[in-house]
């Protein structure tokens, strides 16, 4: 079981790591006049680290009880599980560089894309470092798309919304009540953030154990979805590249709430289908994304059709419109 301690000379009372603990760990009880978070379900506590993240102070630290092998300029390696995932083959990986390749080249991306898994609970782990600080979902994809491969379990994620949309932890009773937005001012009211939650995706508590981002030329395991992060000229080659063969439209799911994560990433990995996002409060406030770009995902089952689709407009359709062949002289 690990062991929580706490600093009470740092902890102002604030309650956040009761708001957050998905398993209920900590009550709030006056000691001496003052607030301060009683742990009252220890044996509950998996060493998720929510609390930790979340606590403004410091005042936190939870000590695990699984090995944690640290990496001198990595961060770290899990080691609560000695079976390792087998490396992919030549065959894939020549297959998702020729993605990568395909999709930098026809479309100017200046960043690579990413490839993300989702890797299901009990499933062997990659050989993939673990990032030194704990980081939000979104900023690993910010990180990937420069080159980073990050595995991440609950406890190296920084945002709680991640780890509950995407699996890794049960999600902690005032998120799914609405009330933590309310408190950080997201939305009007706790209808409205009633609403947000209902028509948000979120998998099954604990079924996933960690996420892996990579850039898609590095994969070290059968993506999931490829996140694409480009502008909305190159989004829109991206959508003409999916309907190629079908001519079809789409209808895409976008809200500004929880873009990489549900927006990006959860939709396109349960339904199936190509989603974009326009980036949340939450990814723009914590990475160095442009204001001038946005968010694709794309089921991987739809990359070799969406890659020769892109190869086809590659050869006149895109050309032809970047040099502006209609261009009016009155413009
Ligand atoms: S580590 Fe996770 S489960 Fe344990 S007390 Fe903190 S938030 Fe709760
Ligand atoms: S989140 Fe940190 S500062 Fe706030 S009550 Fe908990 S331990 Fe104290």
């Amino acid at each position: 079981m690990p062991e929580i301690e706490l600093d009470i000379e740092r902890c102002n009372g604030c309650g956040l790591c009761e708001d957050f603990c998905p398993v209920n760990v900590f009550e709030m009880i006056e000691v001496g006049g003052r607030l301060l978070p009683s742990v009252v379900r220890a044996e509950d506590c998996w060493a998720c680290d929510t609390c930790v993240g979340q606590c403004p102070t410091g005042a936190l630290r939870v000590v695990e009880t699984f090995e944690y092998a640290p990496e001198p300029g990595l961060g770290g390696r899990w080691d609560g599980q000695k079976e390792r995932a087998a490396p992919l083959s030549g065959e894939q990986q020549a297959l998702y560089r020729s993605w990568s390749e395909k999709l930098m080249q026809v479309l100017r991306l200046r960043w690579s894309p990413v490839a993300v898994s989702l890797i299901p609970a009990g499933a062997p782990l990659p050989v993939v470092p673990m990032p030194r600080e704990k980081l939000r979902y979104c900023q690993s994809l910010m990180a990937a798309r420069r080159g980073k491969s990050l595995l991440m379990p609950a406890k190296c994620h920084a945002c709680p919304d991640g780890t509950t949309i995407l699996g890794l932890t049960e999600i902690p009773a005032k998120l799914a009540s609405g009330e933590l937005y309310i408190r950080f001012g997201k939305l009007d009211s706790i209808e409205a953030a009633r609403q947000m939650i209902a028509e948000r995706p979120r998998l099954e508590p604990r079924s996933i154990q960690a996420t892996l981002v990579t850039p898609l030329a590095q994969a070290t395991l059968p993506p999931d979805v490829i996140a694409v992060i480009a502008q909305p000229e190159q989004m829109m080659w991206l959508c003409m590249a999916a309907s190629y063969y079908t001519g079809k439209r789409f209808e895409f799911k976008v809200s500004g709430y929880n873009a990489q994560c549900v927006e990006t990433t959860l939709f396109p990995y349960t339904s199936g289908k190509i989603n974009i996002s326009l980036g949340c409060y939450g990814c723009r406030a914590s990475s160095d994304v442009g204001d001038d770009l946005m968010f694709m995902g794309i089921p991987a089952s739809e990359m070799p059709g969406l890659i020769e689709g892109l190869v086809a407009l590659g050869k006149k359709a895109i050309p032809d419109s970047r040099d502006k062949i209609y261009l009016s002289p009155l413009t």
